[in-house]
């Protein structure tokens, strides 16, 4: 057993914000020896009430041991906290908990490394009250070794999902849930407001919705299969078919009074592709669209 998988392994924890607290209390209930400092040191008051220790400063918490986890409101926090002149990096890891794209981790991960510190990003995939449980995904990205060194100390923060050496990996997949859990809540919007011009509450919907977005995420891995291999037979429906669906959910839409934009938009993109000549494909050939730079 290495020093790393002792529950007694020093952790220190920057920045206490709900997510930086819930980070900091699951160490502690895991037993870790446990340093935090934040800005306004008052939100470190219930942590040091259970054991923590609140350094003075940032460089004085990062002396404390081998692992530092930051979780602050984002990247231009991270350099201002971890650039002071009196911040010495070098022999910790740092896991960087604070949401961002791929570039900054990567551009993070490489500002760390040339200070001297091991480094790790993660994404937090769950709400503050979840962390010390099952329920908290948190994924990681960065070098296996570091990962593996610092799992057991990690794993009191939940479920540990390693992605790869790539540093941008769990900010990669952090923004792909984001458009899957907008898109998702989205469609679920528009039903709604459609119903809701029929008398039907939100309430009546939501288990209805909630059965029909389970049954199509059941789709996803025979999809993900066409797309991995660039054919997309029209096993159920070609895309033409569901393009004249989507007619019908815009003619529903505006005729009923309510926002039509999100179809409209659906239906453009279906258009370019049958424009293409994808008309006879499955719905996924629109990985095509999805995959060209466009903006609005
Ligand atoms: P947050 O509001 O995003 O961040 C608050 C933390 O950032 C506090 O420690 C705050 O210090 C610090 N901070 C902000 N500006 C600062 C500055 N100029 N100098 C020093 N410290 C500064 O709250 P959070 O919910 O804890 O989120 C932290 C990270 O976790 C974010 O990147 C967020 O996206 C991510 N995350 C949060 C959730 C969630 O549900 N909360 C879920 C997933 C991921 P003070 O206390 O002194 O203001």
């Amino acid at each position: 057993m290495d020093d790393n998988n002792r529950a007694d392994t020093p952790v220190t924890v920057i920045g206490l914000g709900p997510m930086g607290q819930a980070s900091a209390g699951a160490f502690l209930k895991a037993g870790h020896p446990t340093t935090v400092w934040n800005r306004t040191a008052s939100k470190a008051d219930q942590l040091v009430a259970r054991g923590a220790r609140l350094a003075p400063t940032v460089g004085d918490a990062l002396g404390t041991g081998s692992l530092t986890i930051i979780c602050v409101a984002d990247y231009q926090v991270v350099y201002e906290l971890l650039g002071a002149s009196d911040v010495e990096l070098a022999g910790t890891t740092l896991v960087n908990l604070t949401s961002g794209d791929s570039a900054q981790a990567r551009e993070a991960a490489r500002w760390a490394e040339r200070r001297g510190a091991r480094y790790l990003d993660g994404a937090v995939m769950a709400i503050p009250p979840a962390i010390g449980t099952p329920e908290a995904v948190i994924l990681h990205s960065g070098p296996r070794s570091d990962f593996e060194a610092h799992k057991p100390a990690l794993d009191a923060l939940g479920t540990l999902t390693y992605l790869g050496a790539d540093h941008g990996l769990a900010s990669l997949y952090d923004v792909a849930g984001l458009a899957m859990m907008w898109s998702v809540l989205n469609a679920w919007l528009q039903g709604t407001a459609l119903l809701r011009t029929a008398g039907i509450d939100a309430a009546t919907y939501a288990p209805f919705a909630q059965q029909l977005a389970t049954v199509v995420a059941t789709w996803l891995p025979g999809y993900a299969e066409q797309i991995d291999s660039g054919s997309f037979p029209a096993e159920v429906s070609a895309l033409e078919t569901d393009a004249r669906a989507m007619d019908h959910l815009i003619a529903e839409s505006e005729a009923v009074g309510v926002n039509a934009e999100l179809p409209r938009w659906i239906k453009a993109m279906a258009d370019r592709a049958i424009a293409a000549g994808h008309g006879g494909e499955q719905y996924p050939v629109l990985i095509e669209e999805f995959g060209k730079p466009r903006t609005p």
